[in-house]
């Protein structure tokens, strides 16, 4: 059994990306594992968002979070900023985090270019916040996707630093989760890139029928497939997707009509549109329910929160003996 920490930022709507992304596997992870996820709602402020629109965006990732699958009684589901012990660790461990290896992660440079007017100390120590998070659980797996390998690369170095500092054995080096063929990226509707780089580009787990079927129907494709000629970008990813929620056969069915040049990219939409539907209804329909029932998701909450503070303060505390401080009020 692992432990395995991961978490998602509070950045509205869970979109397909995020599901069959992140999500989905987290409910597998979850039956065999002792697993924690969260919603990185401190990692979210390097953006600066406003208080009522933060506290609305955190209840609807947990809220799909459990409509998706995740069950409070196998995984710890909590609120990042609910276990204050990860900012101690994160300031703890921003000592064995050098200047010069922080300013050349890649996501802190993607970041830079992307808000010049807002390149803040808080986005160039990301990677360490996040490995405070996976630190402080000693978690010996996280799942991550190939733009995360770096930032993994980086907790396991801090973790090595300070182990080696204080002579301890406080923390694991945590590993990538192998998902082998089940990581996969999941494209826009745009004909351009992974889902959710840009707004509208994105299939939402809380879209009803009638805008799965227009965002599909408006998906790019081209004028059709001429021999010789590769498949575009459009409809490479209209097929993607369609081997997420259809079956074998329909996928097949489709391809062979691609590739005797007689498909009709509107019956392949249709098609899709009808096989999203059928997948995300149920998804939708239990997100509804959790919306109406408040005293629930407190519940949860406070369970998951408290849960998570618990073992979060074993960890600090041993942190806290081995760098020598007082702890006089403790
Ligand atoms: P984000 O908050 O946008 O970084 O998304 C949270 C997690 O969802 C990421 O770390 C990925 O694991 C997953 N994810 C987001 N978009 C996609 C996508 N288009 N394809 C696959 N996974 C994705």
């Amino acid at each position: 059994m692992e432990t395995i920490v991961s978490g998602i930022r509070p950045t509205g709507h869970l979109h397909l990306g995020n599901y069959f992304g992140a999500v989905r596997n987290f409910v597998k992870l979850q039956e065999n594992n002792n697993c924690y996820f969260f919603v990185a709602d401190y990692h979210s402020l390097t953006t600066h968002p406003e208080a009522e629109d933060l506290k609305e965006k955190v209840k609807t990732v947990i809220i799909e979070f459990l409509a998706s699958g995740l069950d409070p009684e196998k995984a710890t589901l909590y609120i990042q900023s609910d276990v204050e012990e990860v900012t101690e660790l994160y300031l703890l461990l921003n000592m064995f985090a050098y200047k010069g290896e922080l300013e050349r992660t890649a996501s802190f440079k993607e970041k830079a270019r992307k808000q010049p007017n807002n390149v803040n100390a808080g986005l160039l120590t990301y990677p360490v916040l996040m490995a405070a998070d996976i630190l402080i659980h000693k978690a010996t797996k996280v799942p991550v996707g190939k733009d995360q390998e770096q930032h993994l690369e980086m907790t396991r170095n801090f973790a090595k630093r300070f182990n080696n500092f204080y002579n301890t054995k406080i923390f694991p080096e945590p590993q990538a989760y192998n998902f082998g063929h089940d990581l996969i990226k999941v494209p826009g509707l745009d004909g351009t890139g992974k889902m959710g780089k840009s707004d509208n580009n994105g299939i939402y787990l809380i879209d009803d029928a009638k805008t799965i079927k227009k965002k599909i129907m408006r998906a790019v494709t081209d004028a059709g497939p001429e021999k010789d000629k590769p498949m575009s970008e459009g409809v490479k990813n209209l097929f993607t997707l369609m081997e997420l929620v259809s079956e074998a056969d329909t996928v097949k069915y489709f391809r062979e009509q691609y590739y005797n040049l007689t498909i009709r990219y509107g019956d392949m939409k249709k098609q899709l549109a009808e096989d999203m539907e059928k997948f995300i209804a149920p998804i939708r329909e239990r997100i509804k329910e959790l919306e109406s029932n408040k005293d629930y998701i407190n519940k949860i909450l406070k369970q998951g929160s408290g849960k998570a503070k618990e073992s979060a303060s074993r960890t600090i505390k041993e942190v806290r003996e081995v760098i020598g401080f007082y702890n006089t009020l403790k």
